[in-house]
């Protein structure tokens, strides 16, 4: 018999499957089920699982997802913590292996853009859990980074995800100058530099080594902080250390001017880096702060105002003209255009009506609109949207994993060849010891991995915000890079490549029953599928005005159709296909075979009996779907499919209009992964184009899986490598040329911070570089390398008409006022 597919509500105590660590646990703890096949997560609380129903049954493999579910649940923990003062991405991963290395936890990852790390471990009792949530803190606050304190109250409760959004605020509540000791200490360190410099010229020597020397250990106290720290918790060094070695080292031989200008320049430069990043990360994160903060809700003729947060499904609110809608949910009374620019990216207002569908954070136009909430806050489009970004933060791109195990050799390689350029010359009897320590302190400082390090998260980062911006959701770095090597594109028919709105053209009647009642009795089970073609049927009946009769049961099968219940008959409805060993099917043949030749879709209505009838719908390619595709030929994309479960002169239709040769058609879900699979090997990585929803196979086996018109879907945002919110086919050919430009910005940036590490090395070696020339390298190379990264925020011909954000405003734009538009 053929695979199950059901969807199996999960309780985890702790985190729903939407955290991919314990979903991944569960996925490989539940795949060893027997008679299991493929588990997919599915939304918050659910998991997909396909099983054979000749070796278990639902309610075992149910049964063993709940248990493994409430066992993961108890024994592990995670937290996401708000980290203050990083200001460099190096300090990112000291934390992350500090923290690594407290008993208990598995696994650290620390979001340097977004000012986050995410803790997870593993405890066997309550007392456990407290005291390993207490060590985690206590080792970032040794590295001298602030982080909230485990709060009082929470000592039984388990300790979960904390809100993002209050952390800003504690930061924000945090004084002036906690928030800015760094720059005010920077600030008092370069004045003191000057003074030095100046009394050099007309006080005696003493006065300014003294005014050096303070200038180094006002500059220097945080960094002696870190760089201690970094040693206590990790036992390795970091570019904290390298630089107070460094610095202790210039003052030891006398060379006190250089120390300072060592103090001053690497905290100008991080400061700088830190505003940099800041500034990309608020460029991702300002969509977020689109939605508004209170709603108000009509009960009974009563408006009463309450916060977004405490909205309720079913609850009503009215939406006056120029006012951002607050929660997801169907309009049902009023009319109004609406900007949707936030979710999809497309600034053409789109006009609402009773019955259409409104997303929490677009903006209202000059109308006044009613609105019932159908989604809670937390699962509302934009919130999703939120969670997706978050996470693609964190996610590490291949060439940052590359630079990273690149870093961890390269930097205490150069430290040795620091130190053998100090001793072993002078011990030869070359030069003086002064001279070679003074070269060798040049090199110490030549192995911060700085620039190289910040090369690729920073254009990620930038390049996501751009994509989000455009309505395009990428879920991270790794997929931005799947997008830049894409050689080929499978696209779906129906939804994707059609607008997915098709039109019911004709209703044949093949028994007793009237056009009219074949309608009400298709409808009947269509009502409750998401499939376009099930909308298209609904919608004419209604047009019709006709009553439809409440269905008993329901299912949907994957790529043929529905089953169910009307008036107490088992019905059937899908593709003539499907029908195949039908006692009708002569007849069936004949009259579908005409509609087919005309390139209509066909539905078939009946029971295992009797035919009742036949839909035809005329389903055509979107407009512009041509030029969208032919976008994709200059990016050196050869080779286009078209995979539908359609019959092959439906596909042919819309194949030759959006200009496919290579149609593929009657394809079951699992054909199309078999399709991906063979697509991949003749021509290369695959995208997968499809609407997320029945295409999730095919779309998991494809280089990268894009998911079509995914606002309304929740389910799609979460199953998709990439999600395209609106319904713009041309946002393809846009995002691989964004990750293409990304791509090579990335190779721009690794390449020119190892060209300067490799210039300055040849000359520290024969002595021409300063260490304030050292250090102006490593921070130069590391500004210029973010600047480079912010580029891909700005203007692109390829990526049209979005906001700018000129690269110095990126660079200087002062901290602090948050809510930007
Ligand atoms: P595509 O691959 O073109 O997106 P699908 O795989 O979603 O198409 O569906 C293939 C065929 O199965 C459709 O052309 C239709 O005949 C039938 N079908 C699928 N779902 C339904 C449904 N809900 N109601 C009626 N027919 C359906
Ligand atoms: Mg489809």
């Amino acid at each position: 018999m053929a695979a199950m597919t059901a969807e199996i509500p999960v309780r985890m105590p702790v985190d729903g499957p939407d955290c991919d660590w314990c979903a991944t646990r569960l996925r490989s703890e539940l795949a060893g089920h027997r008679g299991l096949i493929d588990v997919e997560t599915s939304g918050e609380s659910a998991i997909r699982v396909s099983f054979d129903p000749d070796l278990c049954s639902l309610s075992c493999v149910s049964d063993a997802a709940q248990r493994i579910g409430a066992d993961l649940g108890r024994r592990f923990h995670h937290e996401i913590l708000p980290v203050s003062g990083m200001d460099c991405y190096d300090c990112a991963r000291t934390i992350e292996r500090a923290v690594c290395r407290v008993p208990g936890v598995s696994s650290s990852s620390v979001n340097f853009p977004a000012a986050q790390m995410r803790v997870e471990y593993e405890s066997q009792s309550d007392t456990q859990r407290i005291d390993i949530a207490r060590q985690v803190r206590k080792q970032i606050k040794t590295l001298g980074y602030r982080v909230p304190d485990l709060p009082k109250t929470d000592s039984a409760a388990p300790v979960g995800h904390h809100d993002h959004d209050h952390d800003d605020d504690r930061d924000q509540d945090a004084g002036f100058l906690v928030r800015h000791r760094r720059d005010a200490l920077t600030v008092v360190s370069a004045l003191l530099l000057v003074s030095g410099l100046v009394a050099s010229v007309a006080a005696p020597e003493w006065v300014s080594v003294v005014l050096y020397a303070s200038s180094i250990a006002v500059g220097g106290a945080l960094i002696a902080k870190a760089g201690f720290g970094a040693v206590v918790a990790t036992r390795r060094p970091d570019i904290n250390t390298l630089m107070v070695v460094a610095v202790v080292g210039a003052a030891t031989i006398g060379a006190w001017l250089e120390g300072a200008l060592v103090v001053v320049l690497f905290s100008i430069g991080e400061s700088l880096e830190h505003y940099a990043v800041e500034r990309a990360r608020r460029s991702l994160s300002s969509l977020l702060a689109l939605a508004p903060e209170t709603a108000v809700v009509i009960d009974s003729g009563t408006e009463t105002e309450v916060a977004v947060a405490d909205l309720q499904v079913d609850d009503v609110v009215v939406v006056r003209p120029g006012q951002r809608i607050p929660g997801d949910g169907t309009v049902i009374d009023g009319g109004s255009a609406v900007d949707e620019a936030a979710i999809t990216g497309e600034s053409v207002p789109v006009d609402k009506a009773p019955g259409d569908e409104a997303f929490a954070g677009t903006l209202n136009g000059e109308g006044r609109l009613f609105i019932r909430v159908g989604r809670a806050p937390g699962d509302s489009t934009i919130a999703r949207i939120g969670k997706a970004i978050a996470q693609a933060q964190s996610q590490k791109a291949p060439a940052e994993r590359w630079v990273d195990a690149f870093a961890r050799r390269y930097t205490p390689i150069v430290m040795v060849v620091a130190a053998l350029t100090a001793i072993v010359p002078p011990l030869l009897g070359f030069g003086t010891y002064s001279d070679w320590i003074y070269r060798g302190l040049a090199f110490l400082i030549l192995a911060c991995p700085c620039a190289l390090v910040i090369a690729t998260p920073v254009t990620v980062v930038a390049a996501l915000a751009r994509a989000s911006g455009g309505g395009v959701l990428v879920k991270g770095g790794a997929f931005l890079e799947a997008a830049a090597n894409i050689e080929a594109v499978a696209f779906d028919k129906t939804g994707t490549l059609t607008a997915g709105r098709p039109r019911v053209t004709k209703i044949v009647p093949l028994g007793s029953k009237t056009e009219a009642q074949v309608l009400q009795l298709a409808a009947a089970l269509e009502v409750a599928s998401e499939h376009p073609l099930a909308q298209a049927i609904v919608q004419e009946a209604s047009s019709r005005n006709l009553v439809v009769p409440p269905a008993d049961s329901f299912e949907a099968l994957r790529g043929t159709g529905v089953t169910g219940v009307v008036a107490g008959r088992p019905i059937r409805i899908g593709k003539p296909a499907a029908f195949a060993n039908h006692p009708d099917r002569q007849r069936l043949a004949e009259v579908a075979g005409e509609l087919e030749r005309q390139g209509r879709t066909i539905v078939v209505i009946g029971d295992d009996d009797h035919l009742a009838g036949i839909v035809a719908l005329n389903d055509v390619a979107r407009p512009g779907a041509r030029e969208a595709l032919a976008a994709l030929g200059p990016l050196g994309i050869s080779h286009l499919v078209l995979l539908t479960g359609d019959h092959a002169a439906a596909g042919h239709a819309v194949g030759s209009a959006a200009g496919i040769d290579d149609v593929r058609a009657g394809l079951l879900p699992e054909d199309k992964v078999a399709a991906i699979a063979e697509i991949e090997e003749a021509y290369g990585r695959t995208a997968m184009v499809g609407d997320g929803v029945n295409d999730a196979p095919a779309l998991a086996r494809s280089s990268l899986g894009v998911a079509m018109g995914t606002a309304g879907s929740p389910t799609a945002i979460e199953t998709a490598d990439v999600a395209l919110m609106g319904d713009d086919l041309a946002a393809l050919a846009r995002l691989i040329g964004l990750a293409r430009w990304s791509q090579t910005v990335v190779r721009q940036n690794i390449g020119f911070s190892l060209a300067v590490k490799a210039v300055a090395a040849v000359l520290a070696l024969f002595g021409l570089l300063t260490l304030w020339m050292a250090v102006l390298a490593d921070v130069g190379a590391t500004l210029l390398v973010v600047a480079n990264g912010l580029r891909l925020l700005r203007g692109h011909p390829r990526w049209g008409k979005l906001a700018s954000v000129p690269i110095l405003s990126a660079v200087t734009a002062p901290i602090g006022d948050h809510h930007e538009r």
